[in-house]
């Protein structure tokens, strides 16, 4: 998913094959990714999210 805009591109890297790709383009925001870079991101916003909810419960 591109970290930016959160959309899922068909031209991401996806399993096995998609780890020769190093770098891939959000057809979304135009954005260009670094996949290693784009997926810590997307952890980080997720860990985020989980922060934000857990503040919430209490
Ligand atoms: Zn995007």
């Amino acid at each position: 998913a591109c970290s930016c805009c959160g959309c899922i591109s068909s031209n991401s890297p996806k399993g096995r094959a998609g780890l020769r790709i190093r770098e891939w383009s959000c057809p979304e925001c135009g954005v260009t990714h670094d996949r290693d870079v784009n997926a810590a991101k997307n952890i980080l916003a997720l860990g985020h999210e989980r922060l934000a909810a857990g503040i919430l419960v209490l």
